[in-house]
């Protein structure tokens, strides 16, 4: 991957002029999101910075291997620490997302902070005016992939280590569902291997991962695909939806929902998958397609969402039953979403 040599003469003088550096991850963040920011973590700390990692929410049980994870501040948890943190901040580094709104409850309070902001990401159409440098590849598997090709052309190369490299590893393998999409750059496979050549137990983290659920979980996962999947074969669709009557009955916890989406592309002649959620206040959706069907544009066009070309989110506002209404009544549309 080619990276401006200026731009990584700015990171350096950035971190260079900083000691107290916050990294923070979007709201509900996933392997992505941990594994990128816990790799800079490792090796800002190894290059004698005092890095701290804040995050609106918390996270899937099955990240909690991730060394370093317990470091993390949790803003509904300790909101006085993560305020203190980005005030006091002198740098702060945006992993994976591409917007301020991205970072849910803490948006204002990113909004309010005077240090340089450094956007590493790689999702689609990031807010430009928003960051003080950015390093913003729509093309690349995953923000954990992207971070590895930025260190090993700065001078912290050195200080990646064996925590470092397994958060990166995690970050690759769990964006690109174990290296089954988005990973057609060979690059991303060269990345793995040095990767894995700083000791990585491959089967023991796909473990750790992906067979490391509550049986609750896999309960959830069954209910949600034989009662509650509705398919749409005349447009190509299927859906999910869960409401949080279902999600108390499985004491649905953070990440149990995640990767449920992706079955209703498993069905033949399906190009669009969505999974909608009732949350407190709001609707979250998740949308996935194939191929060249465009849902970071769909989700966008009607949902308040974006993302990727296959892979994007939005929220609704209205109730669930009104939101199911909608999506079906946009499901003729989607042909119109093939790029
Ligand atoms: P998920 O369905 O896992 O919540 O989101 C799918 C992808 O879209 C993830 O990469 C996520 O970061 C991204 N995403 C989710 N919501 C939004 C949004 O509102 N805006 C943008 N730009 N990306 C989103
Ligand atoms: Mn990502």
């Amino acid at each position: 991957m080619t990276i401006d040599n200026d731009k990584i003469n700015q990171l350096e003088k950035l971190i260079d002029n900083a000691k107290d550096i916050v990294l923070m991850v979007h709201a509900n963040p996933d392997g992505d999101n941990l594994g990128s920011a816990l790799g800079l973590y490792h090796v800002l700390k190894n290059a004698g910075k005092k890095p701290s990692i804040v995050s609106t929410d918390s996270f899937a049980d099955f990240y909690t291997f991730l060394p370093g994870i317990d470091k993390v501040n949790v803003f509904y948890k300790s909101a006085d620490i993560v305020k203190d943190l980005m005030h006091t901040a002198e740098l702060i580094f945006c992993m994976d997302f591409n917007a301020p709104h991205r970072v849910g409850k803490l948006e204002d309070i990113l909004k309010q902070t005077m240090a340089p902001k450094v956007l590493i990401d790689h999702h689609l159409y990031p807010d430009e005016n928003f960051f003080d440098l950015m390093f913003s590849r729509p093309g690349t598997s995953s923000t954990a992939e992207l971070l590895y090709h930025i260190l090993k052309k700065s001078k912290y190369a050195s200080d990646i280590d064996y925590n470092a490299a397994l958060s990166i590893f995690v970050g690759i393998m769990t964006d690109t569902g174990s290296y089954s999409h988005s990973c057609n750059d060979p690059e991303t496979f060269e990345v793995s291997a040095e990767l894995i050549r700083y000791g990585i137990d491959v089967k023991k983290v796909n473990d750790l991962v992906y067979n490391n659920s509550s049986e609750q979980r896999l309960r959830l996962l069954g209910y949600a695909i034989s009662e509650k999947l509705v398919s749409r074969p005349e447009h190509k669709a299927a859906y999910f939806t869960l409401s949080r009557e279902e999600l108390k009955r499985f004491n649905e916890q953070p990440g149990d929902t995640e990767g449920l989406v992706n079955y209703g592309l498993s069905i033949r002649g399906i190009d669009f998958s969505a999974l909608l959620t009732e949350k407190e206040d709001l609707v979250k959706i998740s949308f996935r397609s194939k191929e060249n069907l465009n849902v970071n544009r769909f989700a966008r066009d009607y949902f308040n969402g974006g993302g990727h070309i296959n892979a994007a989110g939005g929220r609704s506002y209205e109730n669930l039953e009104k939101t199911v209404e909608k999506l079906e009544s946009l499901l003729p549309k989607l042909k119109e979403y093939y790029d």
